[in-house]
């Protein structure tokens, strides 16, 4: 063939076939790369193509940046734990071989966690919000303050969701002072049309200086139901599954059970912020407002599937098994600083410092949790993203810095190779 001759598509696509991806896949990198320039050289494009597509695939990784909730990587690690080679009883009860709910098992439990009358699980936190005010304010007002008007990262605003669920807002108060007197007067003033009281967890921002807000003990006996999205937070703020009780850093954060003790009807927060499982949703409280948000029509188009609702079941019985260390989150949390020594050590003890981890997900600003990891020179992060499994490293003051708080130890060995392969130890 002379060299100037394009090579067949067919021909370069199967000469990847090594690649292991897809031959349709390889056809596209194929396609691209000829047509892309100088065909001599297309087999080494189209390699290079078939390599990236390789890597956008979701993958494991490990987790080497100190952000527990990496939002970007799935924020909480959790297990599956289920067998692909069965079938589950998702929604079949087994002593009777009747039809069963899917709502029956991981969303009773998590009641039960944190002393609701009645739970029900969705898509994620946003979608119970948007479920709670469909459900119990469409065509009706919601009363937050505006200094709970919050945006969470990804677009979720509070006014733009109100819209959606065919609610409108009742704003009382101002960005730093909200009294009871602001929302008991506009309750009154409005009549019937006040459905519901918001209450929103600050969870990414802090208001200082002058201020004033108002809490959910006392926002009950206005007369309206007060629903408290708390987001992250605990599920329970005595936090049993800690043989240690709650760590310093996270007192004075919203639990589920006390807010429902302190009178919300219900409080809505999210699987994977604050159960430290996968994206998920809850809504909990008193049993007749949990039964009309399950009986709404979004109620079927937020369910979660089969894995979510197992992984969910799994987690909340080792919440009430008081077993934080089953919980992969609450194990990396709780780690001492003596244990991360020991295995900065092991590594490579020349590039021990220490550092700050911090809880993330968009939670707890400015909150830092005291850690140790390995420090390199400059910015090495692309060659650590190189291996496999890829090492995700954060960048400071032109170092790169290995925290090992969020890395499994069964990967310490991982990045001593990944150190290996840079020549950094
Ligand atoms: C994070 C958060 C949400 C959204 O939760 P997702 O599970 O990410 O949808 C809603 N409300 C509050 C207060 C939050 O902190």
């Amino acid at each position: 063939m002379a060299p100037d001759r394009p090579p067949s598509v067919d021909r370069l696509a199967r000469s990847l076939a090594d690649t292991g991806l897809p031959h349709p896949l390889l056809v596209d990198a194929a396609r691209l790369a000829i047509a892309d320039g100088d065909p001599a050289t297309a087999e080494a494009r189209a390699r290079d193509l078939a390599g990236s597509m390789g890597r956008h695939f979701l993958t494991d990784v490990v987790n080497a940046t100190g952000v527990l909730l990496h939002t970007n990587l799935g924020r909480a690690p959790w297990g599956t734990a289920v067998d692909d080679t069965r079938y589950s009883t998702l929604e079949f009860d087994l002593s009777t071989g009747d039809r069963g709910s899917r709502q029956d098992r991981a969303p009773a439990l998590l009641a039960r966690a944190c002393g609701a009358e009645a739970a029900i699980v969705v898509n994620n936190c946003a979608s119970a919000v948007l479920l709670v005010l469909a459900a119990l304010a469409e065509g009706r007002g919601a009363v937050v303050s505006r200094g709970e008007l919050v945006e969470i990262g990804g677009g979720f605003r509070i006014p733009d969701v109100m819209t959606q669920s065919g609610a409108h807002l009742i704003e009382v108060g101002t960005t730093n002072r909200t009294r009871i007197g602001d929302f008991a007067s506009a309750v009154a003033a409005s009549g019937d049309d006040a459905a519901l009281i918001l209450n929103v967890h600050r969870s990414n921002y802090r208001i200082e200086g002058f201020t004033e807000s108002v809490g959910v003990s006392e926002l009950v006996g206005l007369g309206v139901p007060v629903v408290a999205d708390i987001g992250s937070g605990l599920l329970d703020a005595a936090c049993q599954w800690l043989a240690d009780g709650p760590p310093p850093w996270l007192v004075g954060e919203p639990a589920a059970r006390q807010t429902l003790e302190a009178g919300a009807d219900l409080v809505t927060f999210s699987g994977d912020k604050l159960l430290g499982g996968p994206q998920a949703g809850i809504i909990a409280g008193r049993a007749d407002l949990v039964a009309a948000c399950a009986a709404h029509p979004l109620a079927r188009a937020l369910r979660p599937g089969s894995l979510v609702l197992h992984a969910l079941q799994n987690l909340a019985l080792a919440y009430l098994g008081r077993d934080g260390d089953a919980i992969p989150f609450w194990r990396m949390a709780t780690l001492t600083v003596d244990h991360l020594r020991e295995r900065a050590t092991a590594i490579a003890p020349d590039l021990m410092v220490d550092t700050m981890a911090v809880p993330g997900g968009g939670t707890l600003p400015g909150v830092e949790i005291p850690s140790v990891g390995l420090r390199l020179d400059g910015d090495r992060t692309v060659g650590l993203r190189a291996g496999t499994p890829p090492v995700v490293a954060r960048v400071a003051e032109q170092a790169t810095l290995l925290d090992l708080r969020t890395v499994h130890p069964d990967d310490d060995a991982v990045l001593g190779s990944a150190l290996d392969r840079l020549g950094a130890r």
